[in-house]
């Protein structure tokens, strides 16, 4: 998981701090010592962390926070903001142009995944800005690479305009922009070329297709695990050809935290998306409030209940909370709820967006295995629609069957039945709870 080392020793200097009443001068910088060593070791770059013990350690010793009521609490909400500020403060949006077509030039070097993103991009604009996309392939060096893009415009089943690799990108652009106008793309993709390295060749030649293209946005693609190494990457092509955002592919690997904590501060350019695995819906725009809040183990509630609406209408959200609360949620709702839940993506990254879900120590080892959600499914597909509308059938002879049905064992079948059960007693309990504190709270 990203950030994992630093989350976790961000959590431990700050933990210490939490509870305590009072708060000295010497606990604060015993605290930013700790801080400074997690986020160097992190591999963010040692201005940026240098800066940012600074300002914390300012913040914090500052008389405010000493005689507040819960120093802890406030010393924690310091780093959390200043966190939050490095890493960009607001979201920022997509600039789009007034007059069609939005144009956006993609760069980056070689296997940062450039192209990935691009495809990426284009289906979360034509999905959320209802745009209509065009893809430019432009990388003429690597023959590879228009392939790439046309097999992924094929998956995507957006149009990919293509010259083939005798043509200039500089050419290639100017007669893609004018396919876009005729064929009302309001969206345009540039693929550009990438390198093992930043040169002059590369650099003149994007110069080039910029001065052509007059993109709204140049976004540079850089690869999170690389850490120091994406930054002074952004920060050449910063200089060269001023970037107006950066995405951060492979966040879902095991990166150390480097390059999303100091893009923003060394080159000024904002993380405009994420890149969160290879799949194509796998791109999200970049909340900095978020990730500090991750981080610091505080959780990302609010990108879980964005995931959970977008897979669930609010009809069917209803419908399953009556449901909740008369108990009478069957095997039939629970796989469909199971359905949904692997929509929203993997489960251990569902699960790093609770709060407090870096201190359940348990919680790292437990490998989620998404194999145990087919088996699950297995069995209640193998029950008969009368048994999965009423469960208290299920007796001995009709679970064996299930589990034969199924290829899993009974003591499985067992299992789930009992797990079934308990929660639908639990779901009774809370509903009951509910409605007694719903009448406590009446007035008399
Ligand atoms: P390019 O050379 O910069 O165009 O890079 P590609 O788009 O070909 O991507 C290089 C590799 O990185 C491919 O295997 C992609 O599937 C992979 N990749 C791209 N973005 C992500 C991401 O966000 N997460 C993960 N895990 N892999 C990614």
């Amino acid at each position: 998981m990203a950030f994992e080392g630093l989350s976790e020793r961000l959590q431990a200097s700050l933990a210490k701090m939490r509870g305590k009443g009072k708060i000295s001068e010497a606990d604060v910088k015993e605290m930013m010592r700790e801080v400074r060593l997690a986020l160097l070791e992190a591999d963010v770059n040692f201005k940026v962390v240098k800066q940012f013990v600074n300002d914390v350690k300012e913040r914090a010793i500052g008389q405010d926070v000493m005689k507040s009521l819960t120093p802890g609490q406030q010393v924690v909400k310091i780093v959390h903001d200043e966190l939050t500020t490095l890493m960009g403060s607001d979201v920022v949006p997509i600039t789009f142009s007034q007059k069609p077509p939005t144009v956006v030039m993609m760069v980056g070097l070689q296997g940062a995944g450039k192209t990935t993103t691009t495809g990426k991009l284009a289906n979360l604009i034509r999905k959320k800005h209802n745009r209509s996309p065009l893809l430019v392939a432009a990388d003429i060096y690597r023959p590879a690479a228009i392939k790439q893009l046309e097999t992924l415009g094929k998956q995507l089943d957006l149009p990919v305009f293509s010259l083939g690799d005798q043509v200039t990108p500089e050419e290639i652009v100017t007669q893609a922009l004018e396919y876009a106008k005729t064929n009302h793309h309001d969206f345009v993709l540039i693929d550009t070329a990438g390198r093992l390295h930043i040169d002059e060749t590369l650099m003149g030649e994007l110069e080039n297709v910029k001065t052509i293209a007059k993109p709204n946005e140049i976004f540079l693609v850089v690869d999170a695990m690389t850490g120091q190494d994406a930054v002074n990457v952004a920060d050449s092509f910063n200089d060269l050809l001023g970037i107006t955002g950066v995405v951060l592919t492979k966040l879902d690997g095991d990166t150390r935290g480097g390059a999303a904590l100091s893009i923003k501060a060394v080159t000024g350019a904002p993380i405009k998306f994420v890149g969160l695995g290879e799949k194509l819906d796998a791109l999200e725009p970049f909340h900095p409030e978020r990730m500090a809040s991750r981080i610091l183990g505080m959780g990302d509630v609010l990108t879980l209940i964005e995931k959970a609406e977008s897979q669930m209408d609010q009809d069917a959200a209803k419908e399953l909370e009556s449901k909740m609360r008369d108990a009478s949620f069957t095997f039939d709702d629970f796989i469909e709820q199971l359905g949904q839940v692997k929509n929203m993506g993997p489960i251990d990254e569902l699960l790093s967006m609770l709060p407090g879900a870096g201190k359940m120590k348990g919680l790292k080892n437990v490998q989620i295995d998404e194999k145990q959600l087919d088996h699950v499914e297995a069995i209640i597909r193998s029950m008969t629609k009368h048994e999965r509308a009423h469960p208290e059938v299920l007796n001995a002879s009709r679970r064996k069957r299930i589990a034969k049905g199924s290829g899993r064992s009974i003591q499985e079948v067992n299992r789930l039945i009992k797990q079934f059960d308990d929660m639908k007693k639990l779901m009774k309990q809370m509903s009951g709870q509910m409605k007694g504190k719903k009448k406590g709270l009446g007035f008399p």
